[in-house]
C-alpha cells in the first residue's frame, strides 16, 4: 500500500513525501481511510507507530473545507503533556504546510495572549492539554459548538495522570455530532467505559508495538547489591564511561531524584540537565531544545516529562530506577533505537526493585541480559588508582570481547562539552 491509495489530496501527499515517508505505517493504513469516511476511530497504538500522522493527515484533509469562526475551534487534539502537545503541533505544521489552516496551542506555562488572539480570529485546530483547555472554556474564551472533530491521544496516560474526569467533561461539552478519534496504547476497563459511552460505532484499528524497539534496542540490566544512592550514582557514571555515550535520556522514578542525579552529574562535569513536571514550562522547553541540539548530552527525566518524546537520535536510555509500571519500561526504552537506528537501554536495579523487575521480565517474557561492571562494591577504594588510561582493565558487557572494551573507555578524552572529558572526575565520589 502507498500513501496514494489512502484518498489524501496532492498537497498533503507532497508534504508527506517531503517528510521522507515512502509508505504508510499500519496504523496510518488502517485509520486514515476510516477518518476520511467520517467514522469514529478507536486506535490502539502507542507512540512510535506513526499514530500522530494517522490522525493529523486526514484531519488536514477534512478541515481544508470550511472556515473557522471566532472562539469556535473546528477541531481539537487533546494531549496529556505539554511536550506532546507541542510535538503534535510541530507535526501538524509540517503536514499542513501547503494548506491554509490556522492552529492554536493551549498548554500550561505558555503565555495565553498570542494564542488568545488566534482563537479570537478563529482556528481550524486547537491542540491542548485538558486542564488548560477547560480553564479557558470556563472563562468563556472558547466555544465548543463548532467542534466537528475531536482527538483524544494517549488516553491511558491521561487515565494514569488523573485526567479522565476532564476528558469526560470535554466529551460532554462538545457537540454530540462530532467525529471522535481516540488513541490509547492499552484498554483498561475505565478507558473501555469511556469509549463505549462517547464514541459512535468506532472503527477499531489495533497495531502491535512497533517492532523496531525490540529489534533495534539492546537491553541490559545492572544489578547492584544494595540500595545505596551514592554507589548507584557512581555505578551510573561508570556505565556512562563504559558505554561511550553519545547522549542519553536518564529516567528516575521520582522528581526529587531527577534533580539530585542531574546535580550530581553536573558536579562530575557531565553535561546533564533535569526535566520534570514541577519545572516551569519555559525551562522545560529550553532544556529539551538544548538536548535536541546536542548541547546537553544527558537529559535526566521523569516519566511524565519524557512521555512520547520523539527525538530521533538518542544513543542510550538509562534507567536510574526500575520503573514502577512495566508499561513505563517499554515507553522509556522506546526513546532510543528510533527511526531504525540502534540504541541501548541499561537499567540499574537494587534489591528493592525486585517486584517491579519481575513484572517487566514477565511482560517481556524473558529476563533482561545482565550488564556487568567490575568492582562496584569497592569503587571508592580500588577504582580510582586503577582507572588510568592504557593500564585499565575495564569492566565489560558479558558478550563483548574484553580487548574491545579497553578502547571504549580510554578513547574518552576531554571534548569541551563537559561530557566524556576529564576522565578522572567520573571517579571522584
Ligand atoms: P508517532 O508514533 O506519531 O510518534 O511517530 C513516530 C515517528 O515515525 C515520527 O518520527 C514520525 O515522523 C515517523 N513517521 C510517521 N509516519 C511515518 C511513515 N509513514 N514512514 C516513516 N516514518 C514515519
Amino acid at each position: 500500500m502507498t500513501f496514494d491509495d489512502l484518498g489524501l489530496d496532492p498537497k498533503t501527499l507532497k508534504a508527506i513525501a517531503e517528510s521522507g515517508y515512502t509508505e504508510p505505517t499500519p496504523i496510518q493504513a488502517g485509520a486514515i481511510p476510516k477518518v476520511l469516511q467520517g467514522q469514529d476511530v478507536l486506535g490502539i497504538a502507542q507512540t512510535g507507530t506513526g499514530k500522530t500522522a494517522s490522525f493529523t493527515l486526514p484531519m488536514i484533509e477534512i478541515l481544508s473545507q470550511g472556515r473557522a469562526k471566532a472562539r469556535m475551534p473546528r477541531s481539537m487534539i487533546i494531549e496529556p503533556t505539554r511536550e506532546l502537545a507541542a510535538q503534535v503541533a510541530e507535526n501538524f505544521e509540517k503536514y499542513a504546510k501547503y494548506h491554509k489552516l490556522s492552529m492554536a496551542l493551549l498548554i500550561g506555562g505558555v503565555s495565553f495572549g498570542d494564542q488568545d488572539k488566534k482563537l479570537m480570529q478563529g482556528v481550524d485546530v486547537l491542540i491542548a492539554t485538558p486542564g488548560r483547555l477547560l480553564d479557558q472554556f470556563d472563562r468563556g474564551k472558547i466555544l465548543m459548538s463548532g467542534v466537528q472533530l475531536l482527538v483524544i491521544d494517549e488516553a491511558d496516560r491521561m487515565l494514569d495522570m488523573g485526567f479522565m474526569p476532564d476528558i469526560e467533561k470535554i466529551f460532554k461539552i462538545t457537540p454530540f455530532t462530532r467525529q471522535t478519534l481516540f488513541f490509547s496504547a492499552t484498554m483498561p476497563p475505565e478507558i473501555k467505559r469511556i469509549v463505549d459511552t462517547f464514541l459512535h460505532n468506532p472503527a477499531k484499528v489495533e497495531v502491535s508495538r512497533p517492532e523496531s524497539t525490540a529489534k533495534t534496542v539492546s537491553q541490559f540490566l545492572l544489578s547492584l547489591p544494595a540500595n545505596d544512592a551514592k554507589a548507584k550514582r557512581s555505578a551510573l557514571r561508570q556505565v556512562m564511561i563504559q558505554e561511550k555515550l553519545k547522549n542519553a535520556i536518564l529516567f528516575c522514578n521520582r522528581k526529587r531524584d531527577v534533580d539530585i542525579v542531574a546535580k550530581s552529574l553536573k558536579k562530575h562535569k557531565i553535561s546533564a540537565e533535569p526535566i520534570h513536571g514541577d519545572l516551569a514550562q519555559s525551562i522545560r522547553t529550553e532544556t529539551l531544545a538544548r538536548f535536541k541540539d546536542g548541547k546537553t548530552k544527558i537529559l535526566v527525566a521523569s516519566d511524565v516529562a519524557a512521555r512520547g518524546l520523539d527525538i530521533p537520535d538518542v544513543s542510550h536510555v538509562l534507567n536510574y530506577d526500575v520503573p514502577f509500571h512495566a508499561e513505563d519500561y517499554v515507553h522509556r526504552i522506546g526513546r532510543t533505537g528510533r527511526a531504525g537506528r540502534k540504541g541501548t537501554a541499561i537499567t540499574i536495579s537494587t534489591p528493592i526493585d525486585h517486584k517491579a523487575l519481575a513484572a517487566i521480565e514477565a511482560m517481556l517474557k524473558k529476563p533482561i541480559p545482565k550488564y556487568s561492571l567490575q568492582g562496584i562494591s569497592d569503587t571508592k577504594k580500588s577504582q580510582k588508582p586503577k582507572h588510568t588510561p592504557n593500564k585499565t582493565k575495564h569492566p565489560s558487557r558479558p558478550h563483548h570481547k574484553s580487548g574491545k572494551n579497553q578502547d571504549r573507555v580510554t578513547s574518552e578524552k576531554s571534548n569541551g562539552t563537559g561530557f566524556g572529558g576529564d576522565m578522572p572526575d567520573f571517579f571522584k565520589t
